[in-house]
């Protein structure tokens, strides 16, 4: 980057020290460079003008032009307010402001053209407007330049002390004054021409001080282009390091163990989805160089027996294999179907987790060393040091989530002699272009098939008032054998509030369904492991008919018996949370139900997931819902990646086709030149190596 953009922010003209530090701890605005990629959030249309009678509640924001006639405090210290009456020639309206009462009330003058800036709301029958932007029709008109004005995010501090969205404009002209001229491209000429965008200065100029709309959109395009373009070529560089540097092992056959355990074993056929996905595998570990594959497959649709067969390919190739579960509960179930799917098959195949005695542990630590075990499964008891493959050749890691980076890194230890293939499984369905920015440096595989003869799961939402109803929806279920889950939110274990309606729940469901007749158990947060893993145990067994438990039970757990899903307060779980949850049923071969008890008053985005929510079975589907309704802010707690993502300008649930483009524009980049060595690169390369200057370095464990 430029010396000049390095500057610091204190030296711009109408800065100095005390704004540059107000500057720094608002917004994060530390030099020249930062203020210039301080993007406005909004733009207001200068052209159009309304008249108070022609303003509704459901117009975006807009600008009227007129006078005060009355301007009051009301209310006391705690409700203060700042209340006014705003007209035009059509008629009045109501304007309301909360906080920079004292300032306002001494600047804005009676009688005195105004333009004002907000939105209209409904309240009580009539309108009013809640802490417009206000300017005299004077300055108004001296400000004009552009047909559209940029508003910039400010925060109240900044606001009261001067430095409000106007302020900031009146900095960007000085900055871009000074700048102008000298701030450097960042894309290959190539680049630039091929996708028609405007230079890096010019669309920066437009962002901040559009001419027009038309120009205004090429300008978002393009910097959204180059924020997408560095992530992706960071992520494929990523990939590219791990495919050349990490020595994978070659599984060049398929034997016996493959070949008998598909032509005599399986019980089924594979969908055609399944088959794919093997064969994505089968090339990737044929080739020599490290497998990461990220495979996604709704629940139900079949990912276990995708993991098993990839884990023979390693063995006929005379290598080792490990599936490695989240939770005790899953281990358990991985290995009791993994054996039953192996029957009759000379593999040797043991369950490590950390009850697992001391004696037992010492015999699977002996087998694994000599290379006699072919498959481990286990939980994170897999990562202690003490656990040493002869050869370990792929490691199937199932509802990735639970993971994390470190552990990731540990596993690649496991070998002195090269990196395993790594499988990772997860039933988190995620939109295919968020799956490009979150999981760009690993290979993506989906199952988007499940398993004929599925019957949907009928979902039905209820109010409280059904409540009755639903007990005796339960009573039928569990005279025709069939078991019942029962959920209640826990979000935080440390909520008292959750944990006392859990407590109620329970007690109110051993009212309605007393023993003897029926067995109802509890799993919840709280309980040690070891009894949680009882209950469980219990209703897995079929000994217990109701399961009453918080979100413990999301994850992967398969009871084929279990044909009820009620979901107690389902308002307050998000949509992909919901949908795991529903997955818990339905996988058997009865008809199941999911029942969704909510509140009577639901926000907005509650009506949305449980309408989505009945409307639909599929992952995908859903979570795509999700990701508009959630927004790409909550993207961090899902990451995986080795690379931070940091988007100003791009929405991941809005943008999707840009990731495409702008992920092929770093491929053929990096297809042509990988080190980025080439003249033409020299801009992309001196960008990216700006940017990735202070950032932890994963790539060598993601
Ligand atoms: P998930 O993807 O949620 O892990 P599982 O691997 O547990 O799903 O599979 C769910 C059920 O579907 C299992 O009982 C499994 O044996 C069965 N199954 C998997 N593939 C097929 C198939 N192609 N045809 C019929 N049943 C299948
Ligand atoms: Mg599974």
């Amino acid at each position: 980057m430029s010396q000049l953009l390095q500057t610091s922010i204190e030296y711009l003209k109408g800065v100095g020290p005390k704004r540059a530090e107000l500057l720094k701890k608002g917004l994060n605005i530390h030099t020249f460079g930062e203020l210039m990629t301080h993007y406005p959030f909004r733009y207001v249309d200068k052209t159009k003008f309304y008249t108070i009678s022609e303003l509704h509640p459901d117009l975006p924001y807009i600008q009227i032009v007129g006078e005060f006639v009355h301007i009051e405090t009301i209310g006391a210290t705690r409700q203060k307010r700042l209340s006014a009456i705003f007209k035009d020639d059509t008629g009045r309206i109501q304007v309301v402001w909360f906080k920079g009462i004292k300032f306002l009330g001494s600047t804005v003058r009676v009688g005195v053209k105004y333009v004002l800036y907000g939105k209209v709301n409904a309240f009580n029958n009539s309108l009013s407007i809640v802490h417009p932007e206000l300017e005299t029709l004077v300055e108004y008109k001296n400000t004009l330049q552009s047909t559209l004005q940029a508003v910039y995010a400010s925060t109240e501090k900044l606001n009261n002390s001067g430095l409000n969205s106007k302020n900031i404009v009146k900095l960007q002209k000085n900055l871009f004054t000074q700048i102008i001229g000298k701030i450097p491209e960042n894309l290959s000429s190539d680049i630039i021409d091929r996708y028609k965008l405007l230079s890096r200065e010019k669309a920066l100029i437009q962002l901040h001080f559009p001419k027009n709309a038309e120009i205004l959109k090429r300008a978002i395009f393009r910097l959204k282009f180059e924020e997408l373009f560095f992530i992706q070529l960071e992520l494929l560089k990523l990939k590219l390091i791990n495919t050349n540097k990490t020595r994978g092992f070659a599984f060049p056959s398929i034997g016996d163990y493959f070949n008998h355990f598909y032509e005599q074993n399986l019980a089924f056929e594979l969908t055609n989805a399944q088959k794919r996905v093997l064969k994505e595998i089968r090339k990737d570990m044929g080739t020599g160089r490290q497998m990461n594959r990220l495979l996604q497959g709704d629940v139900g649709s079949g990912k276990t027996v995708v993991g098993l067969m990839s884990m023979l390919m390693a063995i006929d190739n005379g290598f080792q294999a490990c599936l490695m579960a989240p939770t005790e509960i899953l281990a358990q179930q991985h290995y009791a179907s993994l054996s039953e799917m192996l029957e009759g098959m000379p593999v040797k195949i043991s369950l490590l987790t950390g009850s697992v005695k001391v004696k037992e542990r010492r015999i699977i630590h002996k087998e694994l060393e000599s290379g006699e075990l072919h498959i481990l499964v286990g939980t994170h008891a897999l990562l202690e040091d003490k656990v040493k493959f002869h050869n370990l050749g792929l490691c199937v890691i199932d509802e990735q989530h639970r993971f994390g980076v470190a552990q990731r890194a540990r596993l690649w230890k496991k070998n002195s002699n090269g990196v395993p293939h790594i499988l990772v499984m997860t039933a988190t369905p995620i939109p295919r272009t968020l799956a490009m920015t979150l999981y760009g440096d690993l290979d993506v595989s989906v199952i988007d098939e499940l398993p004929p003869g599925r019957k949907p799961i009928e979902t039905i939402h209820w109010f409280e008032n059904k409540r009755e109803r639903l007990w005796g929806v339960l009573r039928e279920q569990i005279k025709l054998g069939r078991q019942v889950y029962i959920v209640y939110p826990l979000i935080d274990e440390s909520e008292k509030m959750d944990y006392a309606n859990l407590q109620a729940g329970f007690e109110d469901v051993l009212n309605k369904f007393p023993r003897p007749d029926y067995q109802v158990s509890i799993v919840h947060g709280q309980m040690t492991n070891e009894n949680k893993e009882f209950e469980m145990q219990r209703f897995v067994n079929g000994e217990t008919h109701i399961m009453v438990a918080t979100t413990v039970i999301e994850v992967g757990v398969n009871v084929p018996n279990a044909s009820l899903m009620v979901i107690e307060s389902a308002e307050r779980f998000g949509l992909s949370q919901l949908h795991q949850l529903r997955g818990r049923v339905g996988r058997g071969a009865e008809q199941s139900y999911c029942y969704l008890m909510t509140g009577y008053k639901l926000s907005d985005d509650g009506k949305l997931r449980m309408k989505t929510m009945t409307e639909t079975n599929d992952g995908f589907q859903i979570a795509e819902v999700d990701l508009k309704l959630r927004g790409p802010g909550d993207l961090s707690g899902t990451q995986q990646s080795g690379v931070p993502v940091n988007l100003k300008l791009t929405n991941l649930a809005k943008d999707g086709q840009m990731i495409e483009i702008a992920r092929n524009a770093a491929k053929d980049i990096l297809d042509k030149d990988p080190n980025l060595q080439l003249p033409e690169h020299q801009p992309i390369l001196a960008f990216a190596r700006e940017q990735q200057r202070g950032k932890t370095n994963w790539s060598r464990i993601s």
